[in-house]
Order: structure tokens, then C-alpha cells, then sequence
């Protein structure tokens, strides 16, 4: 007996297949109320139906509230993007656990996400400059690293198809086991009889279709014991001879050709009569199967392109807001204003560069031609005390820049972190220029790379606090890097 009571107040009683007379009866003698199924315990409706956008309606709704809770154009990218994975991270998981979400549901969530970061309101549609799926990817493909939810919803069901293998004593899968009936060693579908959740997992488990295929499947493999537990024809064991082949007549030389092929399968198999047989998990024979590892899987192709400057934007000491701008600089998808002529926003007239130098506002005029803006870099490089020309492209321009004073991971850093100032300082003083009708010299544009670069890195560095003056002319020496 466990010391818990129930409380009869705050309890309903919910019947299945029950007269509704006997119900009430027994309802009233327990004094408590008689509910209806679905009903809502813990954020999830019980008894509803998963493939029903209704019943994912309570999750839609809990992410919105939150979301819109936070005025979304008061917050910076960074800003944005941190909430929008803490809110992913805790709100749906529950419901993913439990139930795969219909495609139209995977779609709602990430739209409420998408227009939240880009700084949309509920009513008001703001341009997505970059599509949500690369915006998913991880940060090692170039993207931001936001949760691919379908993939999410899967490495999580795959969990119980994990469990169903290994952890055979478990009441659940007794009770599944008892309701559906076992076939060589597998839990049965059910058919039309099944719940709704458990042929989403048997689904997975038989990699019947949609996302990932087989994935499930391909990826656990038996490893054979005393032999007493696994099935010869269906389980996954031969991976990696029996002695006894006798044959009622000979072989011909194709069957000898099969023969050897079979006995190589084995070759590694031996039969160890201490030993059960076990399940493991492929990509983790050691701990098994976790939700991170199948979602890596099911996220990760091989194929994607990478591009290695979308790595240096990364910086621990710069802002998230600033490598999340250089991650769209990088990818050209800034609201220049020749990228909103492309979009149909402004006229081709309209697309001249603030600075009044007749050339076309594209990210490569703004951040390296432009004979106002791009002079930047030469003063930055005087200061620094280095010097080097500009490649013509963005990414090129980032590399070389970052690379520029030789090997040292120290200086490299640095300069990366430089790189990143100095793009920043022009786009804001691009706007300053556009929208604000104000605009400062070059040798105030210096001064501001000078200290946005002191306020970031003083955290972490001691000795730039005592040297602000030395800092001004020589970084370098202040950095103790000559
Ligand atoms: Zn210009």
C-alpha cells in the first residue's frame, strides 16, 4: 500500500464500455464526477485521437502563449532564437513522446516558430529569408541548429520500439503483448483493432513508410548468446560454420558457391551457452539506443554541402545576435536593398548605396567595394598591423581575413572575432545612414570596432581591463600575441 489517497473531490471516474446508469451510481457513492474521454491530464487529451488536429490543439495553443508572451520585435535574433529552442526543447516533447503528430501538425508548430523569428507578429507576416529547413540543420551543416521536429517526434517514438526489445518484463509490454498476441518474438500489429498509437509504433518498428524508411530496423542487430532466445529466419543476427553440414545428396557447384557465402556470414557466430541473447543499437552498441543519437541519424546526409566560413561565425565572445547576422551576410540573405528589389519590395530605381557612391547596394558592394564602407578594413588593418588586399567574395574576404597572420589558433580567433565586428559596425551604420538620416566618420566607425572588440573579449581576458590605452593603439601587444 502506498501512503498516497486518493481524493475523491478532485477525481473523475471515466467508463469504457460501461452502462452509463451504473456509472453515475458508482460515481455518486465515491462522490466524485463522471468524465468523459478525451479528457486533459497533463496538457495531453486522454482517449482522443493523435491523428486528429484537434487533439494537438492544447500543444498549439500552450506555444503560442508563450511565444507571443515575448514582444518578438523588442528581441534581437539571438534573443529570439534562444527562446524559440527553450520552448521547443520543453513544450512539445511530452506529446512527442507519446504520439506521432500528423504532418499538418509538425507544419502549425513550425510556422508559429518561423514567424517568431523572424520577427513577425501573430497578424503581421515578416519576410523568411532563409528557409526553415536550413535554419534546422546543425550548426557543423550551417544552420542554426533549431530541432527538425518530425525527426524529433520519430527519435523519440523509436524509444519504445527500443524498449520493446530490451525491457521484456515491463508491465506495458505485458499488457501489449497480452492484448495483441506475440509472432516470433514480435508484438503484433493489432489491425483494425489496434489503438491508434500502437500502429504508429509498429509503423516505425516494420519502418512501414514515411520518413527514415527503415530506419529503426536497420538499426538494431542481435547478438547472439546461447542462441535460446533469437529466430533464425527473422531476427537481424548474422552480421559480422557450424560444423554439421551434411546434405542429402551432393551440391552442385552454385549451391557450393552459396554454401561458402553462408559459412562466411558465420564465421564469427559462436554459440556461448552462459550468455543471453541481447539486442544492440548500431551507431551505440555500449549504451543503446537514445532519443540525440536517432535524431542524429535521421538528420544527418552525408552529402550536405559545407561551406568552412559558415564555421567562423561562430565565436564564443561574439553577441548571438552578430553571428546570426553574419550567418545571413554569409548566405546573402540581408535586406540589402538589391535583395529587396529581387523580392519585389522596392523599385530597381531604389537600390542605389546609402553612402552616395553611385554603386548598387549588394552585400558585396556594402561590406567590401563600396569606397565609404569598405575603407573600413584598411583602417581596421592599420590598427591591427597587418595588411593584405580584399578578396572580392564575402566568404573569401572572411577567410583570408581570419587567416591572415598565420597559423596561431590565438590571433586566428581573434581576427575572426574582428571580422565579425567590423561587418556589424557597417550594417548598423548602414541603417543609422537609411533610416535614421544620421552618419559617422570613419575614424568613429574605427573607434566603435575598437570598443565593441574591447567590451567582448574583456570578459574572459584579465589583462585587457588594465591595458584600455594599449588596447586603442596596439591589440596585438595588449593580447600579449607579439
Ligand atoms: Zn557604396
Amino acid at each position: 500500500m502506498s501512503g498516497l489517497k486518493v481524493n475523491f473531490n478532485k477525481s473523475m471516474l471515466v467508463g469504457v464500455n460501461i452502462a452509463d446508469s451504473w456509472l453515475r451510481a458508482v460515481a455518486s457513492a465515491l462522490r466524485c464526477t463522471v468524465g468523459k474521454t478525451p479528457f486533459l491530464y497533463l496538457g495531453l487529451p486522454i482517449g482522443g485521437d493523435p491523428r486528429r488536429l484537434g487533439f494537438w490543439e492544447p500543444v498549439l495553443t500552450r506555444i503560442q502563449n508563450r511565444l507571443s508572451g515575448w514582444k518578438s520585435c523588442f528581441l534581437s535574433f539571438g534573443g529570439r532564437l534562444v527562446l524559440l529552442k527553450s520552448v521547443l526543447t520543453s513544450m512539445p516533447v511530452y506529446a512527442l513522446s507519446f504520439f506521432k503528430a500528423p504532418s499538418g501538425i509538425i507544419s502549425s508548430i513550425n510556422s508559429i516558430l518561423i514567424k517568431f523569428f523572424w520577427g513577425g507578429s501573430e497578424d503581421t507576416r515578416k519576410i523568411s529569408w532563409i528557409s526553415w529547413k536550413d535554419i534546422c540543420s546543425s550548426k557543423e551543416h550551417g544552420g542554426l541548429g533549431v530541432r527538425h521536429l518530425r525527426e524529433f517526434n520519430l527519435a523519440l517514438l523509436g524509444k519504445w520500439c527500443w524498449r520493446m526489445l530490451v525491457d521484456r518484463g515491463g508491465l506495458w509490454f505485458r499488457v501489449l503483448a497480452a492484448r495483441y498476441g506475440v509472432e516470433r518474438g514480435c508484438v503484433r500489429e493489432g489491425g483494425r483493432i489496434g489503438s491508434a498509437w500502437w500502429r504508429e509504433i509498429v509503423r516505425i518498428r516494420d519502418g512501414v513508410d514515411g520518413l527514415g524508411g527503415r530506419w529503426f530496423g536497420e538499426g538494431v542487430v542481435r547478438k547472439v548468446g546461447d542462441g535460446t532466445e533469437s529466430y533464425f529466419w527473422t531476427d537481424p543476427w548474422v552480421d559480422t560454420g557450424g560444423e554439421a553440414w551434411e546434405w542429402r545428396r551432393h551440391l552442385w557447384a552454385w549451391e557450393e558457391e552459396m554454401l561458402g557465402e553462408c559459412q562466411v556470414l558465420l564465421l564469427d557466430i559462436t554459440l556461448q551457452a552462459q550468455l543471453s541473447d541481447t539486442w544492440i543499437w548500431r551507431t551505440d552498441p555500449v549504451s543503446g539506443y537514445s532519443v540525440r543519437g536517432a535524431y542524429q541519424l535521421l538528420t544527418t546526409h552525408p552529402s550536405d554541402p559545407h561551406e568552412a566560413a559558415l564555421d567562423l561565425i561562430w565565436h564564443k565572445q561574439v553577441p548571438l545576435k552578430v553571428s546570426i547576422f553574419a550567418w545571413r551576410l554569409l548566405r546573402d540573405r540581408l535586406p540589402t536593398k538589391s535583395n529587396l528589389v529581387i523580392r519585389g519590395i522596392i523599385t530597381s530605381e531604389a537600390q542605389d548605396c546609402v553612402a552616395g557612391c553611385g554603386g548598387m547596394e549588394t552585400a558585396q558592394h556594402l561590406f567590401i567595394s563600396c569606397s565609404t564602407f569598405g575603407s573600413l578594413w584598411s583602417s581596421v588593418r592599420s590598427w591591427i598591423g597587418f595588411s593584405s588586399v580584399d578578396p572580392h567574395s564575402l566568404t573569401d574576404h572572411f577567410l583570408q581575413f581570419t587567416f591572415s597572420s598565420g597559423g596561431l589558433s590565438v590571433r586566428r580567433s581573434f581576427l575572426q572575432l574582428i571580422w565579425l565586428v567590423c561587418v556589424w559596425v557597417i550594417w548598423n551604420e548602414r541603417n543609422q545612414r537609411l533610416f535614421r538620416n544620421s552618419e559617422q566618420t570613419l575614424p568613429r566607425l574605427l573607434d566603435k570596432v575598437k570598443l565593441y572588440s574591447y567590451w567582448w573579449l574583456k570578459t574572459t581576458n584579465m589583462n585587457l581591463v588594465s591595458n584600455y590605452h594599449s588596447w586603442w593603439t596596439s591589440p596585438f601587444t595588449c593580447l600579449g600575441m607579439v
